[in-house]
């Protein structure tokens, strides 16, 4: 064993051994994996084998189709067979709002380069005829589905590193890891200690264990997990015999069951309700290629369903239940990426479908430790996008709830239960008797909107419009004819300070900073000219003589952009950042009486030329100290109220007792995010992504590229000089009963190829590309459309929808997305529709916003 190494893996399951072959692709060949016994020995062996590429996130979906393209490489680089099976599968729906959601999964497909088709029951019965399709209304085929060999695959990654000059360890458990000042490793060994650079925590059932080796408790957990085996059975002998195929795999929404052939007979493994955590403290180090006790009794509800479903199932004889317990994170997608606060320590765990996603975790993390970057937009399994909130017991809930509610629809309007209410702010009971629905906001209650008194405050799930739509309106017209207040404490709040502060800010954001008490707007984009962050950013006062600045952005990017801030500190500790995260809380008011009510709670003047649009002030308000920003998200007249938690009932009190007189009304997020439509306002992880640059991203007017060099300028200057591909636009969509959700496809009657189809995914990515594999279910190897269902006559997918809903107060239903750049100012009815639930409604791009186009209400 070498004493020295550029990296360790710890853990040789299958994603161990991909981060190794990737890193080693990469040209890291000095890098060692370490595993305490032999490989795959956690979870990887005794796995079902599935693979597919269907994600709730288009991003990590992308990844996963990676992942399946990536098995022939392997297999002839290390000359070990993954004994592949692509099948391909169907989806089933037993109720027409599962059959929305697959139309809703299909129509994502169109941009993301997947070849899914929606089919009827009886053709999804004639690819696994052990089904009774009277159960169902319709389903979904993908193509690239299918199952392979668990411990050949990793074998193959592993040897495939070998080949590229990794070196593997075995029999030897990583016991400890220390820091060194220099920010590099000693890996204590039971053989030794080894130091290294990096340090990446591949342990899958035990990641939780070596996250506390360096003080860090990682929102995974394990959760036993069945499936059942019969015996040869003749109906898939004489399928397989008289079609000369494989029968298909099959996921059951209703059941929470996946099915498919293995050898003569199936597989049926079930997602069951009453699931249950394994060792949901400690794992302990001596469980090896063990499985579990089966409990028939626990998945017996699932297997009602399944043999209902399909009876030819039940007819069969049981040959064997395997139990076995793997991780998974608050919301089944993986935690991938270096970890905030330290350095050069490194996840890929909590991957719960390791022979889905081994193959992106590992592409992706090891071009973010090559090369500093991902490469992709890799939010969706960021190991930062969860907070110090998720500790072991709110793990615990959400994991289970995760996983009972695997395969169930989660509607747009719909706020899961678990582990609820985790973090309140002091006005948590108020809103609460205001009969405020609540939803969760990394972690934090926050009011979404107020149901009439005398009603249950309670959404009804639905993809169409639902019982909050009246409210909200309500809220909005209030709001913009009279004055509205609404709880903002879940923003991300940082201050910046110290002699060096200006110069990183400047070196970090693309707009200039601003002169003490007023504000701007800036983005901030990576080397590759690509958009990490949207902020408001305030000049305070100097205190103690230094600089000062108050940075406002999204709360749930909070660790990841702190994580971006670290990385670029200066070493001599010129500027300090400070996360106040709930220790400052706000509440926002606008609307056109705002100022009025404002201006009895201070006793400063705040008329237009005393307090101007996008000034900063510190004030009392109430008799409470507070930062005060003359600017909302509302896009009215209106201010940001910023508070300690210990003021906020004293503010709130007050505004509502001087708002009276004005008819103030509470508004939660749900109506500011309809107003912020009105107003072509971007959100941050909807419009704005690490996949779009800020030309592309419609954010022209905050990037100052004559101002000094900032990070990614020269690649946002390219961008400019080029001209962007993509332009983010705003539409008014002629919608039915139901509103875009995201995601949707745009379609335009162009009759000609823009090229830009598929959703850019990353930046120098590995394309897709399934034409060099060989489908053996029916209808994909008669070639499922060849262009993707992406052209229709002179109509075509142009582009995708990133966000909307329905605008209030101009009574539209808007939506906004990215179009080809030329087609971005063409505002002519009849151009382009977009699909929202499988019926495309005309659309027509809107270039000003339909609320106060000149912005002179918020400017008053
Ligand atoms: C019953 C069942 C069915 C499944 N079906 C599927 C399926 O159909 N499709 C699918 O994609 N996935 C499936 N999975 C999930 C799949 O098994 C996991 O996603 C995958 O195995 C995760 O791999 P891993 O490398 O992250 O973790 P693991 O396989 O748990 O590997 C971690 C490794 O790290 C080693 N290790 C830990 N700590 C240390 C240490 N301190 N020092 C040295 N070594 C250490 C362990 O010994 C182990 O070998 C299934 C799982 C189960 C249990």
């Amino acid at each position: 064993m070498k004493s020295h190494v550029k990296a360790v893996v710890i853990g040789g399951g299958v994603v161990g051994c991909s981060v190794l072959y990737h890193l080693a692709k990469a040209g890291w060949t000095d890098i060692m994996l370490i595993e305490r016994s032999e490989l795959t020995s956690g979870s990887s062996w005794h796995a079902a084998g599935g693979f597919h590429t269907l994600n709730g996130d288009p991003n990590v979906a992308k990844l996963q189709a990676y992942t399946v393209q990536l098995y022939k490489e392997i297999e002839e680089l290390s000359g070990q067979s993954c004994s592949l099976h692509l099948t391909g599968g169907v989806m089933m729906a037993d109720t027409p709002e599962r059959m929305d959601f697959l139309r809703l999964a299909h129509a994502k497909g169109r941009y993301l380069g997947m070849d899914t088709e929606l089919i009827t029951p009886s053709e999804a019965k004639a690819m696994f005829p052990l089904m009774d399709e009277t159960n169902f209304v319709g389903a979904m085929w993908d193509p690239v589905e299918g199952h392979l060999d668990p411990s050949g695959t990793t074998i193959a990654y592993s040897k495939a590193a070998k080949k590229l000059g990794a070196e593997i360890v075995l029999r030897n458990r990583v016991v400890d890891l220390t820091q060194q000042p220099d920010g590099t490793w000693n890996v204590v060994t039971e053989q030794g200690t080894v130091h290294a650079e990096h340090v990446v925590n591949c342990g899958g059932l035990w990641a939780r264990e070596i996250g506390r080796m360096v003080g860090v408790e990682l929102p995974v957990l394990a959760m036993e997990h069945m499936y059942l085996l019969t015996e040869p059975m003749p109906e898939v002998e004489e399928f397989n015999k008289s079609t000369g195929r494989e029968m298909i795999g099959v996921l059951d929404f209703k059941g929470e069951i996946y099915t498919r052939q293995e050898r003569n007979g199936v597989l049926l493994g079930t997602y069951e309700k009453a699931c249950k955590p394994w060792s949901p403290v400690n794992t302990p180090w001596d469980f090896g290629h063990e499985l579990l006790q089966p409990d028939i009794d626990r998945i017996a509800p699932s297997l009602e369903i399944g043999f209902k479903h399909f009876p030819g199932i039940e007819k069969a004889g049981i040959k064997q239940i395997i139990n076995g317990p793997f991780t998974f994170a608050l919301d089944g997608n993986p935690l991938v990426g270096p970890v905030q606060g330290l350095t050069n320590f490194w996840c890929a765990c909590a991957v719960m479908a390791g022979f889905s996603q081994g193959g992106g975790v590992g592409l992706a993390l090891s071009n973010w430790m090559v090369h500093g970057d991902p490469g992709f937009d890799v939010w969706g399994m960021d190991v930062a996008r969860f907070g110090e909130w998720a500790g072991l017991r709110y793990t615990n809930a959400k994991v289970r709830e995760n996983y009972s509610r695997r395969f169930s629809i989660r509607f747009p309007n719909e706020e899961l239960p678990a582990a609820r209410p985790a973090q309140t702010t002091p006005l948590y009971d108020t809103m609460l008797a205001n009969n405020a629905v609540m939803g969760d906001s990394w972690g934090l209650e926050t009011p979404l909107w107020f149901a009439p008194k005398g009603t249950e405050p309670k959404d009804i799930v639905s993809f169409h419009r639902s019982n909050d739509f009246g409210p909200i309106g309500d809220e909005v017209r209030a709001t913009r004819d009279r004055v509205g207040v609404t709880e903002i404490a879940n923003f991300a709040k940082y201050e910046v300070s110290g002699p060096g502060a200006e110069d990183f800010l400047n070196r970090l954001m693309t707009n200039r900073m601003p002169k003490v008490g007023r504000i701007v707007l800036t983005p901030m984009v990576n080397e590759f000219g690509k958009l990490i962050g949207d902020f408001t950013i305030a000049k305070a006062g100097p205190r103690n003589g230094e600089d000062r600045f108050m940075i406002w952005g999204s709360s749930a990017a909070q660790k990841y952009h702190m994580r971006w801030f670290e990385k670029h500190l200066p070493k001599d500790g010129s500027v300090r950042i400070h996360r106040f995260d709930q220790t400052l809380v706000g509440l926002s008011i606008a609307g056109p009486k705002s100022r009025d009510l404002l201006q009895k709670l201070v006793d400063v003047d705040i008329s237009t030329k005393a307090f101007r649009f996008m000034d900063f002030r510190e004030m009392a308000v109430g008799g409470a100290p507070c930062m005060v920003n003359r600017i909302t998200y509302t896009g009215d007249l209106g201010y940001e109220i910023w508070m300690a938690p210990a003021y906020q009932r004293l503010v709130y009190k007050e505004i509502k007792e001087a708002g009276a007189e004005f008819g103030i009304v509470d508004f939660g997020m749900r109506a500011l995010l309809s107003m912020r439509l009105e107003k072509n306002f971007p959100t941050w992880f909807r419009e704005l992504r690490p996949i779009y640059g800020p030309f592309e991203g419609s954010m022209d007017r905050f990037i100052k590229l004559e101002k000094n060099d900032f990070i990614g300028r020269e690649a946002s200057a390219k961008e400019h000089a080029e001209g962007p591909k993509l332009r983010r636009v705003s539409f008014i969509v002629d919608a039915a009963d139901a509103d875009v959700m995201g995601d949707e496809p745009i379609w335009a009657k162009v009759g000609k190829d823009y090229g830009t189809v598929e959703k850019p995914h990353g930046y120098g990515a590995p394309r897709f590309d399934t034409s060099g594999m060989e489908v053996r279910g029916s209808k994909a190897a008669e070639g499922a459309s060849a262009v993707r269902g992406i052209v229709d006559g002179d109509w075509r997918v142009v582009g995708w929808v990133t966000s909307g809903g329905y605008a209030h107060y101009v009574q539209k239903s808007m939506a906004q997305g990215y179009v080809p750049a030329a087609l971005a100012e063409d505002e002519s009815a009849g151009l382009f529709e977009i699909e929202i639930l499988g019926h495309r409604r005309p659309a027509r791009i809107n270039v000003e916003p339909p609320f106060d186009p000149s912005g002179e209400k918020m400017r008053t």
